[in-house]
């Protein structure tokens, strides 16, 4: 699972400058797609070997009783609760504040490992003009400058270091490849406990202990119709003997995290309350991960024609950049249209694991560039020779040839359609990236 690392600091430090900086590299993936809404407070991240979460908080006033300062404070514990390390941000220009102090005494309390760092530190000799943040008494401050993009892989490593990860090269616990492991996704009250404890009670589907499990761990895993799952922990559940049910607090980092260890990723969306802000967000963090993924509305029981075709337009408008996903319309609760989404599961598990032999790919590639030329730019005209898979799940196509940073992304989705469509590849994302020798 990805560590949390949770930015921390009064207001005007440059704690969303350092967010941002932190979670750049994939941000640039998906910043094109229209509907696409985010929730700036958290992020994917990487740099180097290391991949994170990143939670950025408001301004943090630990003792604050009252107002938006109470409720921010709330929120920024919530949020130093769920991380693994806690980065405390102070501004190297200002200097050590009465605030900060305040700040420093709660998270030494906390004993949960916490890295300072001074921001805005461009340009400073970190010995002469830093030393006076020992006051803290958190340790050696470490000097960034997220503006100008200044000690951020440093940043990440020290971060990371007392949570001693797995170095690189180390094995990843073996996968079985013949599991699905599948994760339900969806805000508080779309029905995520119902469907899986309609999913628990039928018969087609058998769930069993696996040794190593607790008795209230989320993950279970069973068999339907001779393909094994595995379920992974979904937040906002929990497990109480053979049903689940749903617990009050919803956790973004916990839903980021089962979407990360899933393969597929069941959206659930509840039809009474068409597409919100949430199930956008929720989406977009799928979208993110690069994990295939089945939708399912649910509660279709509930809602009349007029506000079906009210959730049918919003998840174009709002979800439309998950259109490679099936999308189902279901009742967990009356247990209806629930086998095709099945299906789907297999279906989007099947496509993200495709294998697509190079001969194959450069056949198509041709072929499709003989049908339409990739137009000219100014002087350039891409000229594409061969292509190769690059990775799986979500499968990458990579594409050989000159001037390829020329080619529109019109021309990207046009071979984007052959391709899925040659390889029957539906929900999954398919990314094709551009090598070009010259
Ligand atoms: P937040 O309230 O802690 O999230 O702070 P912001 O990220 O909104 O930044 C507050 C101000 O500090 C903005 O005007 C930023 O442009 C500025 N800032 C952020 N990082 C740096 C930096 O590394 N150097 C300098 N000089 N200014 C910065
Ligand atoms: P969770 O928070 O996502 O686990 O949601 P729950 O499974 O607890 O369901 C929230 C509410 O929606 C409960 O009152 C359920 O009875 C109701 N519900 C769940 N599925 C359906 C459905 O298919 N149709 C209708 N009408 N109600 C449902």
């Amino acid at each position: 699972m990805k560590p949390v690392i949770a930015l921390v600091g009064r207001p005007n430090v440059g704690k969303s400058t350092l967010f941002n900086r932190l979670t750049k590299t994939r941000d640039a993936i998906v910043a094109d797609y229209a509907g696409l809404t985010r929730d700036r407070h958290y992020g994917n991240g990487a740099q180097g070997k290391h991949e994170y979460i990143v939670i950025d908080t408001g301004g943090f006033e630990p003792d604050a009783l009252t107002g938006i300062y109470k409720e921010m404070a709330k929120q920024t514990r919530q949020a130093v609760a769920e991380a693994d390390v806690v980065v405390f941000v102070v501004d190297a220009r200002a200097g050590v504040s009465a605030q900060d102090h305040d700040i420093a005494k709660y998270l030494r309390k906390l004993g949960k490992p916490c890295l300072l760092v001074a921001n805005k530190a461009e340009g400073m000799t970190q010995g002469i003009q830093l030393g006076e943040f020992f006051e803290l008494g958190l340790g050696e401050v470490v000097p960034v400058s997220a503006s100008h993009g200044q000690g951020i892989k440093a940043l990440v490593d020290m971060a990371l270091a007392p949570l001693h990860l797995p170095e690189d090269g180390e094995p990843e616990p073996e996968q079985d490849p013949g599991v699905i492991k599948l994760a339900v996704a969806g805000r508080p009250n779309v029905g995520k406990s119902t469907l899986i404890n309609t999913w628990l009670g039928e018969e087609r589907l058998v769930a069993f202990d696996m040794p190593g499990t607790t008795r209230d761990a989320i993950s279970v895993p069973f068999e339907r119709n001779g393909q094994r799952f595995e379920l992974v922990d979904t937040a906002g559940l929990r497990r109480k003997g053979q049903v689940f049910e749903a617990i009050e607090k919803f956790s973004v980092v916990k839903t980021l995290q089962a979407i990360e260890s899933a393969s597929v990723v069941l959206l659930l969306i509840d039809a009474t309350q068409s597409v919100t802000d949430q199930d956008a967000h929720i989406a977009g963090y799928i979208l993110e991960s690069g994990r295939a993924v089945v939708i399912a509305i649910n509660k279709w029981d509930a809602v009349d024609e007029y506000q079906r075709e009210l959730v049918k337009r919003a998840m174009e408008t709002r979800m439309g950049f998950l259109k490679f996903a099936t999308v189902h319309y279901i009742s967990a609760q009356k247990r209806q249209g629930l086998g095709p989404v099945w299906d789907s599961i297999a279906q989007a598990h099947r496509s993200a694991n495709c294998k697509m032999p190079t001969p194959m790919l450069t056949r198509l590639l041709l072929e499709a560039v003989q049908f339409q030329t990739p137009k000219k730019t100014g002087m350039y005209r891409p000229k594409m020779r061969y292509a190769h898979q690059g990775g799986m799940n979500p499968p990458i196509i990579v594409i050989h040839g000159n001037s390829l940073e020329h080619v529109t992304e019109t021309y990207k989705r046009f071979l984007e359609g052959r391709f899925r469509k040659e390889f029957d590849l539906v929900g999954t994302p398919l990314r094709i990236q551009m090598k070009s020798a010259s």
